[in-house]
């Protein structure tokens, strides 16, 4: 058995760095279904790009829903124009 080389604990320790720094790491929420997950697993988009739409719009508008363009939503996944939808909802 022979000791790892520099090279190799140099790529491990990259690697390591690389998957758990903080972009690695940060979360967002969904607009649609408010999940919460890694943003590297979601999908940034602007709000007027938010596929089917249409599913989102509830027949019934009641007082109390917040709406977005007639979107029932998850306002606090809003990033000024911005959003994060997770791949379920798209
Ligand atoms: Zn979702």
């Amino acid at each position: 058995m022979k000791a790892p080389t520099c090279g190799t604990i140099q790529g491990c320790i990259e690697a390591f760095i690389e998957a758990t720094n903080t972009n690695a790491v940060a979360s967002a929420a969904c607009i649609c279904c408010a999940r919460e997950d890694f943003v590297m697993l979601m999908m940034t988009l602007k709000t007027a790009a938010i596929p089917n739409q249409h599913l989102l719009k509830p027949n019934t508008p009641h007082i109390k829903q917040d709406l977005l363009n007639g979107m029932v939503i998850y306002k606090p996944a809003l990033t000024g124009e911005m959003t994060t939808i997770c791949h379920e909802c798209l």
